[in-house]
């Protein structure tokens, strides 16, 4: 399965309540599998089909008694879900565990699901998800039923079509959504989302111009805008990269965030290549940590911290 048809034929085994073992989510954009995982919950506990809206929805993002969220779990974790699952569902319904960044699982903790996933007990729903198929053990891979995301071949140009997006719009959605047309729509139609994004661009641009930061304060945006942190930390990643590549090739044609060109174009004379690429890699490192419970505010802070630390180190 590939694109819409696998996310389609996925979300209606949610409508029509049949499930049929474990499945893996494949995808590069862990936000957009965590995003698919929610969607299929909500049309499974929802009364009104996955509305988005009703009180068992928002339990689905916010905490339901009945959904076990994992990361990368470890042997012992994994026995909890076990006892978890074979217990009988406090609303009802159906028992789900979500098991996020499968691919970075040790293979005992992996070996040790297996059995589980081969005989889940009646009305549970397991649901793994993955950046990509290799990293999941085969013995386990092979036991769910695969569901891959692919982005649009030609995304920039679909996106700009089906949003009704401007050139500009189009190629920044394309690279903040992965390629991912659904993924963009909800960016485009998220209406605070572009007035984040300026703020954090305007971050982006102090940390790289300022000497005395203001971490807390920069904290405080992230913080304001917890929902929206995985787009916010791409483009923040996107940003960085713009004025990677302009270092790179000085061609202004190949700049994402052309309403930045500006400042990337400036940015591109007074670092090294060396200070950027490795403030991206805090970006990223910071980006995995959430995956897993964190203290929101330190993760944050360390993050900018860290690329504070790797501007300074690589100074020109
Ligand atoms: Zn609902």
């Amino acid at each position: 399965m590939t694109d819409d048809t696998a996310r389609h034929r996925f979300l209606s085994v949610a409508e029509n309540r049949n499930i049929q073992g474990p499945y893996l989510i494949i995808c590069a954009r862990p936000g957009v599998s965590k995003r698919l995982a929610d969607t299929f919950l909500m049309r499974l506990y929802c009364k009104k089909g996955g509305c988005g809206d009703c009180a068992d929805c928002r339990k689905v993002t916010d905490g339901h008694v009945d959904i076990m969220r994992l990361s990368a779990p470890k042997v012992a974790e994994f026995r909890e879900a076990i006892s978890f699952i074979a217990e009988k569902a406090y609303e009802g319904g159906y028992k789900a565990v979500v098991i996020e960044n499968a691919d970075d699982m040790t293979d005992a903790a992996a070996n040790s699901m297996l059995k589980s996933l081969e005989q889940p007990p009646k009305d549970t729903v397991i649901i793994l998800q993955a950046r990509s198929a290799s990293g999941v053990l085969p013995t386990v891979a092979s036991r769910c039923a695969a569901v891959y995301l692919a982005p649009e071949k030609n995304a920039v140009r679909a996106i700009a079509d089906t949003l009704k997006a401007d050139d500009t719009a189009a190629h920044i959605l394309s690279d903040l959504s992965g390629g991912y047309v659904d993924e963009a729509a909800l960016l485009y139609q998220d209406t605070g989302f572009w007035d984040a994004r300026s703020a954090v661009l305007e971050i982006c641009q102090k940390l790289l111009s300022q000497k005395s930061m203001a971490i807390s304060a920069y904290a405080d945006c992230l913080e304001a805008n917890k929902d929206r942190l995985l787009p916010l930390l791409s483009v923040m990643q996107s940003y960085y990269r713009d004025i990677h590549v302009y270092m790179k090739t000085n061609n202004k044609n190949l700049i994402i965030n052309r309403d930045q060109t500006d400042s990337i174009t400036n940015a591109a004379l007074h670092f090294t290549s060396g200070a950027i690429s490795n403030m991206i890699s805090a970006i990223l490192k910071a980006e995995r940590r959430f995956f897993f419970p964190v203290n929101f505010r330190l993760a944050v802070e360390k993050m900018f911290f860290d690329m504070l630390e790797e501007k300074n180190r690589w100074k020109k």
